[in-house]
């Protein structure tokens, strides 16, 4: 893949290198934590600062050696060179992340390390991103992710960082966010079937939850249910626990494949 492909805009602007890295660890006990797409090391080298111990995971051959040589006398960092999404973060226990995504997939990031429950995790994404994971209910940006992330964390848009903050600068404004596990996950005992039923209800987004549901659940009982008229986009998450449990045992969605919603 080429570099374009790969995400590469390093984060040049010090004061912002800066603010990732203390919002990342803020405990003044060093802590051990993962960075996602080191690059060339600018991040690391401000996280070592404050982590005790750094593992770095970089699928670009590369950039890894060249972590590896820029970090030679430094044995608390672990170059890993992998795909972040081929990896398996909890082997090293449930730590804090942090990194400058590489956007193209910064969705799927998202998506795996909300699941891990880990203390924090400080992303770099685009703006429009950020947008969607601190969305509230009927905004333009409320969707699937927003509801997928809230299931197991909180979300806070900590600061905006503009395309002139990185070599070379991405045609998107990009912002940091910060996600801190939820406790008791609004007491949903199974996600997967949660989230199979959420994104059902946003299956076409501007069509009303009656007609996205009345095929997988029952004409009959959706429409006996207030929200029938509604779209999912004006469905607050405690709106969807709520629909949810309503549903019959039969009806829970858990061995239904994962429908794709329509847009966010
Ligand atoms: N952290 C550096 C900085 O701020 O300057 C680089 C950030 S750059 C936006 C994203 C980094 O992620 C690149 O170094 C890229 O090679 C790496 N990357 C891209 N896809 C990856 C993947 N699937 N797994 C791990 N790293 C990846």
């Amino acid at each position: 893949m080429s570099r374009q492909k790969l995400g590469q805009h390093f984060l040049a602007r010090a004061a912002i290198l800066e603010r990732i890295a203390a919002a990342a660890c803020p405990d003044p006990r060093p802590q051990p934590l993962i960075e996602i797409g080191p690059g060339r090391g600018s991040l690391t080298a401000r996280l070592l600062e404050r982590a005790s111990r750094v593992i770095a995971i970089e699928l670009d051959p590369s950039l890894a050696a060249h972590l590896r040589a820029r970090f030679a006398g430094e044995p608390r960092l672990e170059v890993v060179e992998a795909d972040v999404l081929a990896t398996d973060l909890a082997r090293w226990g449930c730590l804090p992340i942090a990194g400058n995504l590489p956007y193209y997939i910064a969705t799927p990031i998202l998506e795996k390390t909300v699941r891990l429950g880990v203390p924090r995790a400080v992303f770099l994404v685009q703006k429009e991103v950020a947008r969607r994971l601190v969305a509230a209910p009927g905004s333009r940006d409320y969707g699937f992710l927003t509801v997928q992330t809230a299931l197991f964390a909180t979300a806070r848009l900590l600061f905006e960082v503009p395309p002139s903050a990185f070599h070379p600068p991405p045609k998107v404004d990009s912002a940091v966010v910060l996600l801190e596990p939820r406790a008791g996950r609004w007491g949903i005992p199974d996600p997967d079937a949660f989230l199979a039923f959420v994104s059902l209800c946003f299956r076409q987004k501007r069509k009303t939850l009656r007609n996205n549901l009345a095929e997988a659940c029952g004409k009959a009982l959706v429409d006996s249910w207030p929200e029938a008229a509604l779209r999912a986009e004006q469905i607050s998450v405690e709106g969807f626990v709520e629909m949810y449990r309503r549903l019959p045992p039969a009806r829970l969605l858990s061995d239904s494949p994962r429908n794709t919603p329509s847009a966010g």
